[in-house]
């Protein structure tokens, strides 16, 4: 079931205190993606729950949304998009400003990666804020994209930015939670 999945993934993702700075839990997904069995565990838990929709793309945040979501998109046998941070991306851009612990971060995606009514999956490795994710749909719903959910593989409850990706009207699936 989904549920033994969850707890399977979740132990292989590695908990590493006070990184990057102190106060900080960050949830380390690298044993997860390094060894094959759980890997491909995670991958065919996104793949089975999006084969049977009607999906265009799959967006994927910078950077470890790029990790699973270029596979997931490979195995749906769709095309990919990257959702950049700031001044990496050579084309003409759509941005959008959000608001982080300390000052400000922006996200940006080609103003071709995807056109009117394209049925999109969001896709990074853990909502935290909220912040990443809502940027990320608010670019792809600039360029017209239909956002069918935001996926990701963890979810910090307690930071409450699950429940403000939902308030905005984004369909959101997690795999596991951390406190
Ligand atoms: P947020 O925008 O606050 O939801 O933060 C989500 C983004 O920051 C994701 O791209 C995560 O990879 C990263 N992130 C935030 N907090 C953590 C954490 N505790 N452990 C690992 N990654 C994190």
């Amino acid at each position: 079931s989904n549920l033994d999945y969850a707890s399977y993934l979740k132990g292989w993702i590695r908990t590493v205190p006070d990184w990057p700075h102190e106060g900080v839990m960050f949830r380390d997904i690298t044993p997860l993606l390094q060894n094959p069995k759980s890997f491909r565990v995670l991958i065919d838990l996104f793949v089975h729950r999006y084969m049977s929709e009607q999906v265009d793309l799959i967006a994927g945040l910078d950077a470890r949304g790029f990790i699973i979501g270029s596979v997931l998109a490979y195995e749906l046998n769709v095309g990919f998009v990257p959702i950049r941070k700031k001044g990496k991306l050579p084309f003409t851009t759509v941005a959008e400003e959000y608001v982080l612990e300390y000052g400000n971060a922006s996200v940006e995606m080609h103003t071709d990666a995807c056109k009117q009514g394209d049925r999109v999956v969001l896709i990074d490795d853990l909502v935290a804020t909220g912040g990443t994710m809502i940027a990320g749909y608010k670019l792809l719903k600039k360029l017209g994209a239909e956002v069918l959910e935001a996926a990701a593989i963890i979810d910090l409850p307690e930071l409450g930015g699950s429940k403000l990706v939902r308030n905005e009207g984004l369909p959101l699936f997690t795999v596991c939670e951390f406190e």
